[in-house]
């Protein structure tokens, strides 16, 4: 009957509501991270920041290593604790610069219990732990897994340099900014990956891993607002309607070329930093990785 809606149609709607809330915040807490293209780049860059006898070793598997780059994001299939190793929520943690945030995992699981941490997102402990396998992996000259957890380690730690990583409003949803995180990460970076110069950058050693991961992600944070701005300028000025790429029927349209040429006007300076940034830190702990394990051949 029009104008009459049962208690239990109510409750079904809006049971369907929350799916679909609950499906959109999962599939994009799940789907993102810089696209294959901005992974690849600092893998690569990485590798050509290393030098001497240590860059022989690694640069004769470049390929392999490049190749499963993507293997964190695959696995978030099989492994229901992997998607939030991709993402920290850093407001979660209080105002700037983050101070309730305990970089000790298992006393941060202690203060709120493991699901808030979980669902606050536990990328700086997942880079943390991966770089301790590798360390391992390297003592024991294991070749298979000193490839797998070094591509990882790329994984992780280029996932922390990206901005809309490391805070609650990651695709601009919060902001009336949706799709934020792919064009940022993705289709401004397919469109314009070439332009980004490389700045190499040798390996030097960071010092003490968790408090380098926890600078980077304090770091990335502070472009988030910036990004946002340029964003909301240019849809204004080149008057976007945003309306015409939200929803189903929209899925996969893109925002027209002239918006992501101001965008790579305004950010590509971001873009340039945050890639570089990552491929040197990757880098870093790749090489101090080895060194903590005695420099074995492998
Ligand atoms: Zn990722």
């Amino acid at each position: 009957m029009p104008g009459f809606v049962r208690t239990t149609d109510r409750l079904k709607r809006r049971a369907s509501l929350l799916l679909f809330f609950c499906s959109y915040v999962l599939f994009t807490a799940q789907g993102f991270a810089w696209g294959p293209a901005g992974h690849r780049w600092i893998t690569n860059r990485a590798m050509d920041n290393l030098e001497g006898p240590f860059q022989e070793l690694f640069s004769n598997h470049r390929s392999t290593v490049v190749q499963q780059t993507m293997g964190p994001d695959y696995r978030k299939d099989q492994d229901p604790e992997e998607p939030s190793r991709h993402f920290i929520d850093l407001e979660l943690y209080g105002e700037f610069p983050f101070s309730d945030l305990d970089l000790n995992y298992d006393r941060l699981v202690d203060r709120l219990g493991k699901e808030r941490v979980e669902k606050n997102g536990t990328l700086l402990w997942a880079a943390q732990r991966t770089f301790e396998k590798l360390v391992e992996a390297f003592h024991r000259q294991n070749l298979e897994q000193i490839l797998l957890y070094s591509a990882d380690l790329s994984h992780y730690v280029g996932d922390l340099h990206q901005p809309f990583h490391t805070t609650k409003n990651f695709d601009g949803q919060l902001t009336g900014q949706l799709g934020i995180h792919s064009r940022f990460e993705s289709e401004l970076v397919n469109l314009y990956l070439e332009r980004v110069p490389f700045l190499k950058a040798a390996p030097t050693d960071l010092g003490p891993v968790m408090g380098q991961l926890h600078e980077v992600a304090v770091e990335s944070y502070q472009w988030v607002d910036d990004i946002l701005r340029v964003d909301r300028r240019v849809v204004s000025e080149l008057e976007i309607d945003r309306k015409q790429y939200l929803g189903k029927a929209n899925k996969g349209k893109k925002y027209p070329d002239q918006y992501f040429k101001r965008l790579f006007d305004e950010v590509g300076g971001v873009l340039e930093n945050r890639l570089n940034q990552a491929a040197y830190r990757v880098g870093c702990l790749w090489w101090m990785a080895w060194e903590k394990a005695g420099k074995p051949d492998f």
